[in-house]
């Protein structure tokens, strides 16, 4: 059983790299992390050369697994199984296709599996499957995020069957570290393939690829054959699974060592019991929350309209920069789509782990029409759903920042299911238990606006509006003109001063002067001071009192008792 790391390889003198054909001076080429200088190629690394890059010097000790029966098939092709692994063993110095690890990266703790092509491209067999359940035991009891770092061509063929079962075993792993809220993250390297991909690679909480990996689950050839067609250029790359939603991010080598820090400190944060007290005043501004209608000055609702669809009013992204630290921006539905108009992701807001997840619009023409003016699609509803998920996997709490003018009314939307999108997000946020606080920052355009609006706590910006359709629309409905829409703004009683009598918003967050787009940075502040204040009094309650105080707001609507 080895104890210690394999032995290291010595890099070539010179290296010559297999796509753009540059040498490379073999010291440069480890110091680029075996990423080519010329094309920026990511070659594959060995599972020592990873774990080096990644952890902390000298912080790794192996993890140990119990022995699996070597060759339990008495496989022979052109050569017994055996012989094949020990040829394995020799050219690599490592007993299996997996090396396990515990250590620290940036002082937090983390267990790592990595796994190294080398040994039988990368194949998944009994061995290699206990070893990566050893993994997570031992994160699971020491309450460490789990990293696994994959490379395979998928099940082992010289151990039949009893390889295709390891598929099952590493996924049950992984749920078991679900039910206890330890972070999971992969990271993807080329290739990684078949029972691999179709189990531990893709089920992580978050999923980092390196740039161009291949990663599928039947190969490129197979594939050819079958469709009797040549696939596109850049098919199964981690880039053209990014822009599916189905992988969070595409980060080069050099950011990945600070990128998992980052993540493995919001796991450390959570774990020390660092959750929101209330007695503990947030740092910066004090909160200056208010909750009398009669604080606020009467304008008429047509203003609010103007103010709250400011080009210049501070986005999603611009509060996350502001407020939090050590935010990780996480893409992806993971069932097809990544839509720009809702974003969200994991950071600290004073000190404690959250996840935010908003609308964006953007503030020049060029990202507005990327962002689609911020309406989402379906897919930024799952997008969001999926985030919910795992804040409430980690015992998170919730912000979400409400700012669009609906959900999208598009084709393509509709073929997707945005009802049934809308609708879900409405019943999850129902039943999340841990704490959710919604604020209003500039429109809230009906149930686009909702599907992320059901919250212990709503909040509202002193310029957002809140309303079940556009003036616009309205006045086209109901005046048979669009041009009585400031008519329609003022009776849908959509400004913060009416959604506070009418306690659709719990409390009102003064702007500066002017407007938030005048100060966005004190905007943030404020902001930042009122949720903070918001999760500190939500923080003393149990899951199951969350859940009830949460329906139980929402109830009263309607019944006359608000
Ligand atoms: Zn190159």
């Amino acid at each position: 059983m080895t104890i210690t790391l394999p032995p290291k390889v010595e890099a070539a003198e010179w290296i010559r790299c297999e796509r753009c054909g540059e040498i490379v001076y073999g010291k440069r080429f480890a110091r680029e992390l075996g990423v080519c200088p010329g094309c920026a190629l990511h070659t594959r690394i060995t599972a020592r050369e990873r774990v080096e890059q990644l952890f902390d010097d000298g912080s790794t000790v192996v993890i140990e697994a119990p022995a699996t029966p070597e060759d339990p098939l008495g496989f022979t092709d052109s050569k017994p199984y055996p012989d094949r692994l020990r040829e394995a063993r020799e050219k690599s110095g490592l007993d299996e296709a997996v090396l396990c690890v515990r250590g620290t990266i940036d002082g937090h703790g983390i267990v790592a599996a990595v796994m190294d092509f080398r040994f039988m491209g990368g194949s998944l067999g009994s061995a290699v499957g206990a070893r990566i359940v050893a993994a997570a035991e031992a994160a699971l009891v020491e309450r460490v995020p789990f990293l696994l770092v994959t490379a395979s061509g998928g099940a082992r063929m010289q151990e039949g069957t009893l390889s295709l079962m390891q598929m099952a075993t590493t996924s049950q792993a992984l749920a078991e570290l679900d039910e206890a809220g330890i972070l999971t993250i992969a990271l993807i390297t080329d290739p990684t393939y078949g029972g691999v991909a179709a189990s531990f690679a893709t089920l992580p909480d978050v999923l980092l690829a390196e740039p161009g990996a291949h990663v599928g689950f039947a190969g490129p050839r197979v594939i050819e054959q079958t469709i009797g067609q040549e696939l596109p250029e850049g098919f199964q790359t981690a880039e053209f699974l990014r822009a599916r939603g189905l992988i969070d991010d595409v980060r080069p080598r050099a950011e990945l060592r600070s990128t998992l820090a980052r993540l493995c400190s919001l796991q450390a944060a959570g774990a020390a019991g660092e959750l929101f007290q209330p007695e503990r005043s947030p740092a910066g501004e004090p909160s200056r929350l208010l909750f009398q209608p009669d604080r606020l000055p009467a304008r008429s609702g047509w203003t609010a309209v103007q103010l709250a669809r400011h080009a210049d009013r501070p986005t999603t992204l611009d509060y996350a920069r502001y407020m939090l630290e050590e935010f990780v921006e996480l893409h992806g539905d993971r069932l097809g789509g990544d839509c720009p108009a809702i974003v969200g992701g994991l950071g600290r807001l004073d000190g404690r782990p959250i996840v935010l997840i908003g609308h964006q619009k953007g503030h020049t023409t060029k990202e507005r029409v990327e962002r689609n003016f911020g309406m989402p699609t379906p897919a930024g509803y799952r997008k969001a759903a999926r985030l919910m998920r795992l804040a409430a996997k980690l015992g998170c709490p919730i912000l979400t920042l409400v700012d669009t003018p609906g959900a999208y009314p598009g084709l393509e939307a509709e073929e997707n299911g945005q009802a049934w999108a809308i609708a879900e997000n409405l019943r999850l946020m129902s039943t999340l238990p841990v704490p959710v606080v919604a604020v209003v920052t500039g429109e809230g355009g009906s149930g686009g606006a909702l599907a992320l609006g059901v919250a212990n706590r709503v909040l509202a910006l002193s310029n957002a509006v809140y309303s079940v359709i556009s003036p616009e629309g309205c006045a086209s409905i109901l005046w048979k003109s669009p041009s009585a829409a400031p008519r329609a703004a003022e009776a849908l009683r959509l400004d913060a001063r009416e959604l506070l009598r009418h306690r659709i918003v719990d409390g009102v967050i003064p702007e500066p002067d002017e407007g938030a787009h005048t100060d966005p940075a004190l905007t943030a502040r404020l902001l930042a001071a009122a949720v903070a204040e918001a999760f500190g009094d939500l923080a003393i309650h149990e899951p199951r009192k969350l859940i009830a105080d949460r329906r139980q707001r929402f109830r009263q609507f309607g019944s006359g008792s608000r």
